[in-house]
């Protein structure tokens, strides 16, 4: 297994993990518990990590790195208008309650 990426975000591995399933990678979040024991503002070891197989490896950061790159944050942060939800710019819809972002 090869640690394929890495985010103080679990928001943002979570989505990773979703873009790397939708193209048939099995990957595993680790730290995920380590995170949430460690509060808001985790030291970097704590960060949860996104674990690939070594023979995926390769495809898997080229799928990331497209990924960050075309999700680049632009605008600013935005907040649930149902929810009160805070999300950061590249999210077009809720993670939590489902709602599409406002204009
Ligand atoms: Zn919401």
């Amino acid at each position: 297994m090869k640690r394929v990426y890495s985010s103080q975000s679990i928001t943002m591995v979570h989505h990773m993990m979703n873009i790397l399933e939708n193209n048939s990678i099995v990957c595993v979040v680790r730290n995920e518990d380590l995170f949430m024991a460690a509060g808001e503002l985790p030291a970097i070891e704590c960060w949860p990590e996104l674990w690939v197989s070594d023979s995926e490896y390769d495809q898997a950061k080229g799928i990331i790195d497209t990924a960050i790159s075309s999700e680049t944050p632009k605008g600013t942060s935005w907040k649930c208008p149902d929810c009160g939800e805070e999300h950061e710019p590249q999210f077009t819809d809720c993670w939590k309650c489902g709602a599409i972002r406002p204009d």
